[in-house]
């Protein structure tokens, strides 16, 4: 992403005649290949209203990318491309909350916060994304008592195609409050978003191995008793790597040897029998098989603060697919996936991810009004995901699943549209504020129906 070349302190919209185009842009995963006409990294908000504002009068098309990890061409453009890396940090940080420049990371952001006494609610399981990136795709960590990021937000400053830029709450404008926060960039831009922190907080993650039975027996308990539960079930196998964490007062594990199990023993091994599993799919199952018995040998307990104890490093690189169910669906629908890969044998090594979101009220939030679990299936890059993308993916739609927006699924308005109840507020909110569909690509085309 970063790698993209653009000449410092201009925008894209004002490049000199004959300057040469930007290089090909590639998403995390390498799903996504595309090549701007022309990119800007705006380093005020003025300059980024100038260029909202130019390329909208100039009936352009505009798009704009946080940090490159969703899975399908969300930020897309043969037109313009924008990046917020350069309007980054903290504006303001104070009374359990703080207002962020929208392109900040949230690695580093973990750090500022920390340094202020404040720490996120919670977080992924990376924490690579630009904010905005994360809070416009309803990006979410696991705790059945916590929503996604998206709904640890307070305000946003918005920037309109035409160039305005506009403050909304639960109290300024409700309504592009309630649409803007999971809008896939298709309202504006953010350019500052204030979040609602708690007082930096330690947690003691303890994992174990455990049966599925057993493990989605006491998952409803576990979520009651953690403030974050989630489990990883191996395909083919009947095994389980659960993961629990809460607050603690414990001083910090050393932070060495948290490095080398997560260099060394999860992506150093991963990345070997992904690689063996792609030079030899049928022993795909086998790998599954190893990576259950290594989950056993990974018991053990960590304390960190809280932004480093929810990310995990992911250097092997995968295709993925994640659908929010109705809480109360999530065991049932992971029996049949169970089945399904068993009955079909589909060759996939990558664990499936189980995790708990608690509901909100944002418009096209997965989780609008309804507790969800989240259910991610994962394939090494390079394997194909067909077939068990399109078993799993029957199987959530069947239990009301709504697609993760940042990953992949094959929804377009016809089907989504009856899952979301203010679909066609949002549209209408949209079509009012973007009339010459300045923000829309092919994909969003086909997500919304125009
Ligand atoms: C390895 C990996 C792990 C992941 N883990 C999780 C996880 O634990 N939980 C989870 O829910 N998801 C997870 N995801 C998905 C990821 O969090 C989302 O796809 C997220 O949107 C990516 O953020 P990004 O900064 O890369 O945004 P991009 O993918 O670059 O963009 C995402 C969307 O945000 C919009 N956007 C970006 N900046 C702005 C802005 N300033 N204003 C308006 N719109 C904007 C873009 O237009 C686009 O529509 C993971 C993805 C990967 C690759």
């Amino acid at each position: 992403m970063s790698t993209m070349s653009t000449i410092p302190g201009e925008s894209a919209a004002s490049l000199p005649a004959g300057s040469s185009r930007p290089p090909d842009w590639r998403n995390w995963s390498g799903s996504v290949r595309f090549r701007p006409r022309a990119f800007s990294r705006p380093d005020s908000l003025a300059a980024l209203q100038a260029t909202v504002r130019n390329i909208g009068a100039a009936g352009g098309h505009l798009r704009v990318a946080g940090s490159g990890h969703s899975f399908v061409p969300l930020v897309a453009s043969d037109d313009h491309l924008l990046s917020l890396e350069r309007l980054s940090g903290i504006e303001s940080c104070g009374d359990g909350q703080a207002t962020i420049w929208a392109g900040t990371q949230l690695r580093p952001l973990g750090g500022m916060l920390e340094t202020r006494g404040y720490s996120m609610l919670n977080l992924g399981d990376i924490n690579v994304q630009a904010l905005a990136g994360a809070v416009a795709t309803g990006t979410h960590g696991t705790g059945a008592a916590l929503g996604s990021i998206s709904s640890q937000v307070l305000g946003l400053t918005l920037v309109l195609p035409s160039g305005e830029a506009v403050e909304c709450s639960v109290t300024q404008e409700p309504e592009l409050f309630a649409a803007a926060r999971v809008a896939l960039g298709s309202l504006g831009v953010m350019a500052k978003i204030t979040v609602k922190l708690e007082k930096a907080y330690r947690l003691k993650l303890t994992k174990q191995a455990m049966d599925l039975d057993e493990c989605l027996a006491k998952a409803p308990q576990f979520a009651r008793d953690y403030r974050h539960f989630e489990f990883y079930w191996c395909p083919h196998t009947r095994r389980t790597l659960v993961k629990l964490m809460n607050p603690t007062d414990e001083p910090e594990s050393n932070r060495g040897l948290t490095t080398f199990t997560e260099l060394v023993l999860e992506n150093g091994a991963l990345g070997l029998l992904s690689r063996i599993s792609r030079a030899n799919p049928n022993w795909a199952p086998a790998m599954s098989k190893v990576i259950a018995w290594s989950a056993s040998a990974d018991a053990s307990e960590m304390v960190a603060s809280s932004h480093r104890a929810f990310s995990t490093l992911r250097m092997v690189r995968f295709n993925e697919m994640e659908y929010e169910l109705p809480a109360a669906a999530g065991a049932d629908a992971l029996r049949e996936l169970a089945e399904f890969v068993e009955k079909k044998r589909i060759l996939v090594h990558f664990p499936v991810e189980y995790r708990y979101v608690a509901a909100d009220d944002i418009w096209l939030s997965p989780f609008y009004q309804r507790d969800a679990v989240a259910i991610s299936v994962h394939q090494y890059q390079g394997m194909d995901y067909a077939p068990y993308f399109r078993g799993a993916e029957a199987i959530f739609r069947n239990h009301g699943g709504r697609p993760h927006w940042g990953k992949m699924h094959t929804l377009t308005a016809k089907e989504l549209a009856p899952l979301y109840p203010q679909w066609d507020a949002f549209q209408s909110l949209r079509r009012r504020i973007d009339p010459q569909a300045v923000f829309i690509n092919p994909y969003l085309r086909t997500l919304f129906g125009e």
